[in-house]
This record gives structure tokens, sequence and C-alpha cells, in this order.
């Protein structure tokens, strides 16, 4: 590991002032920095710790709820708050990872985690767009069964990681950021970026900004809701596909819907046309079914994943099918 100097912040001022110095990274829980920093595919030459700023509470906002980037993911999914308003939270959380890591890891950092791609992780499989930009993307040629079946490019194929961020995207929430230039707020939905040809580049966040809180607000379609995650063991393991699904229903018609697919794309994959389709239908395996095909519209799988595309399908509808359950 390359050395590095440490500085831990007491403050969101503090810790942008001092992420000013050239080559340094926020850290929070470390969960997926350190391991990257290990292996030698990150390097910062300074870390800025933002642990200890106070920023993790978890409470009420303009009638939704805020939830402070340096809460941890236990905390979060374990609160009174987030259990009974906003349950595909707790959901999505507790699908990620193990105990042990949702005791460390923070909202913020499980925004701002990488890619699994085994390419980006491990620098002696070689070519890596994103971690070595121009030098090639070994996933394309190679063993690419996790990788996207949407939004990819000839630069990158590889897909977001998180739980959590699927089912905030579901949700439409907002993420506050706190840079050298003052607040500003970025939609769930533009925070995370498809690949294009700067797949080394993951979020719009500015360079210095930091993640202090992320807002949900409030959703008719919060409480009937499911997170269905489908993955090759039933335990620490990243999505082959997952699905946030909400539902608002009344007298037997769907007034609103939500849904987010996690594991196939370079962020979490909402389509709007999908969504309005099953506004005003009746709750069902037809109206479900086609709002999977347009949610899948135009996918197109790599050659060892062509298995996603009928999964995500099914997901979808089963993801629907159990919200629509829930009273
Ligand atoms: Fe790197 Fe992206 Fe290709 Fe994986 S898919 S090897 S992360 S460029």
């Amino acid at each position: 590991m390359r050395p590095f100097t440490y500085h831990r912040a007491a403050s969101v001022t503090d810790a942008v002032a001092a992420v000013g110095r050239p080559e340094s990274k926020f850290l929070g829980g470390g969960t997926n920095l350190i391991d990257l920093m290990k292996t030698g595919v990150e390097h910062p030459a300074h870390l800025v710790d933002v642990t200890r700023v106070p920023s993790a509470a978890i409470e009420e906002h303009a009638g939704g709820l805020r939830i402070g980037a340096m809460a941890r993911n236990s905390d979060v999914a374990n609160h009174a708050l987030v259990r009974t308003r906003y349950p595909l939270l707790a959901q999505a959380l507790l699908a990620g990872a193990t105990p042990q890591l949702r005791n460390l890891a923070t909202v913020g950092g499980n925004l701002m985690q990488r890619t699994r791609c085994y390419y980006f992780y491990d620098p002696t499989l070689g070519e890596c767009n994103k971690r070595n930009p121009g030098s090639g993307c070994g996933a394309r040629s190679g063993f690419n069964r996790i990788h996207a079946i949407l939004g990819a490019s000839p630069q990158c194929i590889a897909v977001h990681p998180s739980d959590l961020c699927v089912a905030l995207a579901a949700l439409e929430a907002v993420v506050q950021v706190q840079g050298p230039a003052g607040a500003r707020a970025i939609p769930m939905a533009d925070f995370h970026r498809l690949p294009g040809n700067t797949p080394q580049i993951d979020t719009n966040l500015r360079p210095e900004e930091l993640i202090v809180a992320v807002d949900v607000p409030p959703q008719a379609a919060a409480t009937r809701s499911h997170y269905l995650k489908v993955r090759d063991r039933n335990s620490y393991a990243f999505a082959l596909v997952s699905v946030a699904a909400a539902l608002d229903i009344d007298g037997g018609t769907i007034r609103q819907a939500r849904i987010a697919l996690g594991g196939v794309a370079h962020k979490p994959w909402r389509v709007p046309a999908a969504e309005q389709a099953l506004a005003g239908q009746p709750p069902g395996e037809a109206a479900f079914a086609r709002a999977a095909d347009l949610l899948l519209a135009g996918a197109q799988p790599q050659h060892d994943n062509a298995f996603k595309v009928e999964l995500a399908r099914r997901s979808v509808v089963r993801a629907l099918t159990v919200a629509a359950s829930q009273s």
C-alpha cells in the first residue's frame, strides 16, 4: 500500500477544506476504499476521515426522511422511522454485505462504493478502463457473467454494486452535498452516471464535494413495497439482478408505481415509461409483465450473461407481485 497522510475532520467545513490537497480522498467506514488501497487499485496520498463529522442523524424532514451521510448502514436499517415508513430501504440494506460490514459502512460510503468487476478489482488481470483509463476493458472479451445488460458502453460494461442505492432511486431520494462552492442537491437519478467514454468517473459529484445527507421524500408508494435480490448465494454476495418495487394502490387500481433495477447497469436503472404504464391499471401479472418489458427494452447482454434478461424480467414481476400483496 502506498504511504498516505491522514486528517480526522471535525466538521463538514473542515473536511471540505482538508480534501483540497492533491490526491486526497474522503474516508468513511473504509469497507470499500481500504480494500482497494490494499490491492493498489486506489492510491490516495491523503485521507480525510469524515466519520467524526456530526452528520449521522436519521430524522423526519419535510414530511419525509433525512439520513445523515455518516449514519451506519445497520443504524439506518434498524431505525423505527425507516422500518415503518420506508421498509424498502431496510430490506435493501439488510440484503447487502454482512452484519459486521453494515456496522461499519456509512450511507455516504454506500453511494460511493465502486464496481465489483473482477478486472477492476485485480490489477494482475490487466486491462481496465475504469482503473487505468485508455487501457481497454478486460471484461468485454473475458468472463462477464455479472456485467451490464443495459446502458453499457464499448469502454465499460461494469454494474453499480449497491443495494441501498437501488431502493433510494425507486424512492426518488435526493443527495445533499457540500463543496468549496457551497451546498447543492442532486436527485438520485442524476447522482450515478453511465460509463460512456469516461468509465473512471462513477458519479456526478464535483471534486472536493462531500455527501452530507440523503433526503427521502414522502411517497404514497413507500410502504407497499418489496426489495428482491437474486444472487449466487444467500448472504454476502452482490446482486445478479435486484428490483426495488413500490406501489400505491387505491380501490384495486395502481395510482403510482416506482421501480428500480440493480445489477444490470452502471447505475440504478429506472424507466419512467414502465412506471407510467402501470398507473391506472389493476395490479396483476399482465400489467407487471408489460412494465418489465419496458424496463428491459434495449437490453444487450454480454456473451456470458444472456440469462440476466429473463431473470430481470421475472424478478420485476415477482417484486411487483409481492409489493401489491402488502396491506
Ligand atoms: Fe474495467 Fe469496466 Fe471493463 Fe470492468 S467492465 S474491466 S470495470 S472497464
